[in-house]
């Protein structure tokens, strides 16, 4: 089954407290009371997932990337939705690739808003005319652009489990009504927002995951990560073409070469990915680092 290849290693940190891993961000908490409150160290790692699995070779510098272009996404949003972090000092050891945020309590939904068709959207699109439940025009191919943007909510799934698209339905059974549409219209109105900013950079933004959380006084708050390249599909605008996959600022390389024949991995399998070449390891990282740059820094 995929998953971990490698178990995620827990730093010894000074003052936090190991408490949960997933495929990319380890989380810890104070080992005393904070004085900002009840708060989370999130520490972005290097590692990287494809295809459900978390690779055995890491991506150096990828936590960094992750972490500077969140923070860049979340002082963009500020009119829309508060996010988790606060300013408040981080351990050396994690300097660049750690937030301190406000714990929050996350809704069990991954919230994701497409503007173009293309992976599981096209791919339900592609049996059933709709995506999560929403009826699209006809002869929409990989890349069209779609009508409007549209909330194709997700279950967040287990470690080596798949996220599943479910209906706007599903998520009002699973949160209530009115949350259910406060997500969805935060989710759109990000998404919208962030599609403006990179289009004014030669970026298509085709589409992105956020998640969000509550707080201790019951606010609604955008935490995790947002529109970084393991969040969001991002194309250069200048190559777009629909009827074809897009090239894209993300683990294009590192996709490619996993179902190449050079890997001589079977992703249909169930033996874990073999180690990157550092061609892979090189390209993919200067991937991240041109989508930052693009994105964040002109
Ligand atoms: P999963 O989300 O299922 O754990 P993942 O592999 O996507 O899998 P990561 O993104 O690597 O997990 O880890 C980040 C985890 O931290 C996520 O579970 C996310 O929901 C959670 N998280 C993010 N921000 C906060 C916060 N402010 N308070 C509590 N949990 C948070
Ligand atoms: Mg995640």
């Amino acid at each position: 089954m995929p998953g971990h290849v490698v178990p995620p290693t827990a730093l010894d940190l000074p003052a936090w407290r190991h408490v949960y891993s997933g495929k990319v961000r380890d989380l810890y908490e104070p080992v005393e009371p904070h004085p900002r409150g009840d708060v989370v160290l999130v520490v972005a790692s290097d590692r990287i997932s494809a295809y459900d699995w978390v690779l055995p070779t890491e991506i150096p510098g990828k936590g960094g990337v992750l972490t500077a272009l969140s923070l860049w996404w979340f002082d963009q949003m500020g009119d829309i939705v508060p996010d988790h972090t606060i300013e408040a000092p981080v351990p050396d050891e994690v300097a660049g690739r750690a937030m301190v945020c406000r714990r929050l309590d996350m809704f069990p939904v991954e919230c994701v808003a497409r503007g173009y068709l293309t992976g599981s959207g096209l791919a339900e699109y592609r049996e059933t005319g709709t995506v999560c439940g929403i009826a699209l025009p006809e002869g929409l191919v990989d890349g069209s652009r779609l009508p409007e943007p549209i909330f194709t909510p997700a279950t967040k799934a287990d470690v080596g489990e798949h996220d599943e698209n479910v209906s706007f339905e599903a998520v009002v059974e699973s949160v209530g009504r009115a949350d259910a549409e406060t997500l969805r219209d935060l989710t759109l109105a990000i998404y919208t927002r962030a599609h403006e900013v990179a289009a004014a950079k030669g970026i298509i933004l085709a589409d992105t995951k956020v998640e969000f959380g509550r707080d201790a006084d019951g606010t609604i708050v955008l935490g995790d990560e947002v529109l970084t390249p393991d969040s969001s599909r991002f194309w250069p605008a200048d190559t777009w073409e629909p009827g074809r996959s897009q090239p894209s600022f993300d683990k294009q390389f590192v996709r490619d070469w996993l179902t190449s024949p050079e890997s001589g991995w079977d992703k249909g399998g169930d033996a874990p990915p073999p180690a990157l070449p550092d061609d892979v390891v090189e390209r993919t990282r200067q991937r991240y680092l041109e989508a930052y740059d693009r994105l964040a820094k002109s």
